[in-house]
């Protein structure tokens, strides 16, 4: 069902949230999870709820819950053949818990959280507007970047902001080659592109 865009600001309260159910790879085992929330959810969360006007919700799974996906072999020199075997594993997770807990398409999201980049020159992975993604802690920003591609943030609208420093947004991709600090938030227009995804959905 659409919004009725014109009763949108009534209806936000009522809106189904987010839901970011994060896969914490075994090679992560020992980290601090209130670390790894802190440095590259917290921010996520409030940035994401700023936009939408949803409640996002952010659930840390690990090998002791689900074993199967938290070993995933992600490292790949193809960042691709790597998507799209999480993405498999995705949805043969989503599928076997149908029946009794349906994951919304549209709203859940799925990202493996790994140490390491994929391989020597990508950090993560992820299918635009879709529901799986691989992100390395390797970058601040890595993990929402990803999160953003699922949401349909693009590369081409990111945009630098100067306040005193250069600070990347986050959809801007090449981390490894700047001196620019990170902002912490999507472009204005990332921003717009985020909301346009979620006015979609209830
Ligand atoms: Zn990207």
């Amino acid at each position: 069902m659409k919004n009725n865009k014109t009763n949108q600001s009534k209806a936000i309260s009522a809106q189904k949230p987010i839901r970011l159910m994060v896969f914490i790879h075994d090679d992560l085992d020992g980290y601090d999870k209130d670390k790894l929330y802190n440095d590259h959810f917290a921010w996520l969360k409030t940035e994401l709820e700023e936009i939408s006007g949803r409640g996002v919700l952010i659930i840390f799974n690990s090998k002791s819950t689900l074993p199967e996906m938290t070993n995933y072999q992600y490292k790949n020199e193809s960042f691709y053949d790597s998507g799209h075997g999480w993405k498999a594993m995705v949805k043969a997770f989503t599928s076997k818990v149908e029946e009794i807990r349906p994951y919304d398409p549209d709203l859940n999201k799925f990202l493996l959280l790994t140490r390491n980049p994929i391989n020597s020159s990508v950090a993560g992975a992820a299918i635009h507007k879709g529901q799986s993604g691989i992100a390395s802690i390797f970058y601040y920003m890595a993990p929402a970047h990803e999160i953003g591609h699922m949401f349909g943030a693009t590369h081409e609208d990111a945009d630098v902001i100067y306040d005193g420093w250069w600070h990347d947004t986050i959809m801007k991709a090449d981390w490894a080659t700047t001196l620019r600090g990170n902002s912490y938030r999507f472009s204005d227009k990332n921003r717009e592109n985020i909301r346009n995804y979620l006015s979609q959905f209830d």
